[in-house]
């Protein structure tokens, strides 16, 4: 079966066509600035070219048909016909407490989808609009819906519940979700096959630091928890996301500078981290940059980063009873030797330290600990799509 891939953000649309024989990926790319001027999408078909196809791109609906389109040419194709898509599948980013795992999308998951809006006004629409493209385009082919937060839902009461009343969770559902749920799933398996050793007997933290990042605490198998909230902003610092902070700070904050609570959603979640820490970038390369040319901000801002990710795990392993194994992964996880080795350093009271020779690699799957240590440390690069098909093909062939 051929399963296509699609990420659908509000101005962007990410797509993978694999072929499951083999889970081997056939073309992937992107459309970017959908609704916007210069629209354009950018092709990959494996072992030819990449093309750039400029084109008025005003709708999702018309970026999934020249996806397909661009997927099916005689030149830069890998399909003869979209016929032979047996089926897509779709990364939507909340489930909430509705979908405990991916589903076939009918029209009551798409009205539970819809229900998710609230909890994820940024993502779960432009999620929905890529769902719509691909229902009005290839009626027929079925499509399966992955949520960031199914892997999630494993958590405990006492690990998602905040300490507000109790009417909150019930009247709004406001508890924690946590996100990256594919990403975590698919490491932790990757871990436990690259250790020989069943899931099922493992305890293993997963740090997933690209611009969004979060940990999770992974038993036997089942996240227990995770860094991430009620939205993504809860946790790490992040690139452009404060992480958690006293929310006493928000009503102060309103008083001070008048803001609306629009304002202090985008103080929070695109003006702070280690974009506001530094004052540099969102990006850790330039930021590690600057700090490696002197910026005093700039290291504050690693540091700070670094601190918190080392706090994390530390209070992951008192969660999980003990640790066998911990996982970078993502931009910053799979591409950083240094913030994976400031990150580790202390953790030698855990029987564990990174290998500083095996510790300089960027974007392969690699143990970094040193020989014989008792907690592995990996770097495995992230696979979302991949997790994202299989699923799909799952669902479709039940
Ligand atoms: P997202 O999917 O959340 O946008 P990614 O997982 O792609 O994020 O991670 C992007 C981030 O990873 C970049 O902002 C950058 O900070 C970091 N990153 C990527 N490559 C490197 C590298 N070689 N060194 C340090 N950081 C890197």
């Amino acid at each position: 079966m051929k399963v296509l891939v699609v990420n659908c953000g509000s101005s962007s649309l990410k797509y993978q066509l694999f072929d499951m024989v083999d889970e081997s990926v056939l073309a992937k790319g992107l459309v970017e600035r959908i609704g916007l001027e210069g629209s354009v999408l950018t092709h990959k078909p494996n072992g030819k070219d990449k093309v750039e196809l400029k084109a008025d791109i005003s709708n999702h609906s018309i970026a999934i048909k020249m996806v397909l389109d661009a997927l099916s040419n005689p030149v830069h194709g890998v399909i003869k016909s979209m016929n032979e898509i047996g089926a897509v599948g779709h990364r939507v980013v909340h489930g909430g407490e509705k979908f405990s795992d991916s589903v076939l999308i009918t029209p009551a998951v798409l009205k539970g989808i819809e229900e998710c809006v609230e909890m994820a006004p940024l993502h779960n629409p432009p999620n929905m609009l890529g769902i719509a493209a691909c229902s009005e385009i290839m009626p027929g082919t079925p499509q399966v819906a992955v949520f960031d937060t199914a892997f999630h839902q494993t958590m405990p009461k006492h690990a998602f519940l905040y300490g507000l009343p109790y009417e909150a969770y019930e009247k709004y559902g406001i508890r924690r979700y946590g996100f990256h749920g594919t990403s975590h799933k698919f490491v932790s398996q990757r871990a436990a096959e690259l250790m020989g050793q069943p899931l099922k007997d493992l305890r293993i933290i997963t740090c997933h630091l690209g611009n969004g990042a979060s940990l999770a605490a992974i038993k036997y198998g089942e996240s227990i928890d995770t860094s991430m909230g009620f939205t993504p902003l809860e946790g790490l610092v992040m690139g452009t996301r404060s992480g958690a902070i006293d929310p006493a700070i928000l009503p102060f904050l309103i008083k001070k500078e008048g803001f609306t609570p629009e304002q202090i959603d985008a103080y929070l979640n695109k003006k702070s981290g280690v974009l506001g820490i530094s004052g540099v970038s969102s990006d850790f390369r330039d930021v590690e940059d600057a700090a490696s040319h002197g910026n005093e901000r700039a290291k504050l801002a690693l540091q700070v980063f670094v601190y918190k990710v080392r706090k994390y795990i530390g209070g992951y392993v008192a969660a999980l009873g003990g640790v066998d194994a911990i996982v970078f992964t993502a931009g910053l996880g799979e591409n950083s030797p240094n913030e994976r080795a400031a990150i580790c350093d202390g953790l030698e009271y855990l029987g564990t330290r990174i290998d500083p020779v095996k510790n300089n690699v960027r974007g392969k799957e690699q143990e970094i600990s040193v020989d014989g240590a008792k907690v592995k440390i990996y770097t495995i690069p992230t696979n979302e799509e991949l997790v994202i098909a299989r699923d799909t093909k799952t669902i479709v062939e039940a």
